[in-house]
């Protein structure tokens, strides 16, 4: 009589014992560029992720699968279902939830690699929350969808010599740039301001389509790969411009552009306008979305229970402990808020600032 279990079970057991927790990560170390160092040098790395949308859902599922080991994840949003057609790590159960882009996908990355450490970061990046957000971080990773906070990343970047990778993606088209800083120009040396408003697309006007994100995102995330395992040679230091759709992929030389003979505000110069406040705002109207964001710092934690209980006189709540929804109708416009504990809110059904401010103030308070 044969035994049970039958002996190739013993073997594989016996196989998982012996794996290191190396062994997950064989076919990339088996690269040379990359090989054991370079793991190890990975899995020592603290990255921050600045947005979780598109491009950051992208990153975030090569670089957790990839074993970097600190994962600083930050975005303000919350998933909604439009989102799922693009942003990777993202399902119907996150959008039922009310779940933060932050928490939903930590959930994901642990899922995917118990390995490494995730921190999900809900908040807005701002000048007074940025530094803080990106002081400890190896490497910054641009994830998201407006110039405000890749101005803010290009000053924090600067300022405290830490290398970022720029990307954009809208409709067929994306970009990306590696910014080292004292090698390679920086942001502010390529564009030297925030495009004015209508000159680009947005992804709501313009739209987007997938493979452009995951193109962008995979090219974003394999630069991130050379500057954490200290393969900072092998980086591309050209501005990388594709379209998926014009089957067009061109390269734009920016060395030239370095310190912009001298003058660059920020690498030449050492100003940081944007983390000193000389440019950006507190309230923002989201890209195409009818929506208006409101950064109003309470210094302390909102009370949901308490908060809800006043607004079900006015409309329909519900909450969760990372936000709470309430929808109510004004002259016959329906509004509906998202609220976040720190105070901040997204008010939809608006793009005009005054009005979501007095929206705000009318039934948030403060
Ligand atoms: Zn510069």
């Amino acid at each position: 009589m044969s035994a049970w279990p039958p002996d190739f079970v013993i073997t594989l057991e016996t196989a998982m014992t012996d794996a290191t927790p190396l062994d997950r990560y064989s076919r990339q170390m088996r690269f040379p560029g990359m090989g054991k160092a370079g793991q190890e040098k990975l899995l020592a790395s603290r990255v921050t992720l600045c947005g979780c949308g598109a491009l950051g859902t992208v990153l975030a599922n090569v670089l957790v699968r990839a074993g970097v080991g600190f994962i600083r994840v930050v975005d303000r949003d919350f998933v909604e279902p439009s989102n799922l057609q693009r942003q990777v790590l993202f399902d119907e159960a996150d959008v039922a939830n009310n779940m933060p882009k932050a928490e939903a996908a930590a959930v994901k990355m642990r899922q995917i690699n118990s390995g490494v450490t995730v921190e999900p970061v809900v908040a807005d990046i701002d000048r007074t929350n940025v530094e803080d957000l990106c002081r400890d971080a190896d490497l910054i990773l641009d994830g998201s969808d407006n110039f405000e906070v890749r101005y803010l990343i290009n000053d924090v970047a600067v300022k405290h010599g830490k290398p970022w990778v720029y990307g954009g993606a809208v409709g067929s088209q994306g970009m990306t740039m590696t910014i080292v800083p004292g090698e390679t120009p920086c942001l502010r040396c390529v564009f030297e301001g925030v495009p004015n408003p209508g000159d680009v697309g947005t992804c709501e006007t313009a739209g987007v389509l997938a493979p452009t994100v995951n193109i962008v995102g995979s090219y974003q995330a394999a630069e991130a790969l050379k500057l954490l395992s200290g393969n900072k040679a092998a980086i591309n230091r050209e501005l990388l411009i594709v379209d998926v759709w014009e089957n067009t992929n061109r390269r734009v030389k920016v060395a030239p552009l370095m310190g912009r003979k001298g003058q660059c505000p920020c690498c030449a110069k050492r100003t940081f306008e944007w983390l000193d406040g000389a440019h950006g705002t507190q309230t923002t109207t989201l890209c195409g979305r009818n929506a208006v964001q409101v950064s109003h710092r309470t210094g302390g934690k909102l009370d949901f229970p308490q908060l809800a209980a006043t607004l079900r006189a006015s409309g329909a709540v519900s909450y969760n402990k990372f936000l709470l929804k309430f929808q109510l109708e004004e002259k016959g416009e329906p509004y509906e808020f998202t609220v976040f504990p720190d105070g901040r809110a997204i008010i939809k059904g608006t793009s005009e600032t005054d009005k979501a401010r007095t929206l705000y103030a009318k039934y948030v308070g403060h």
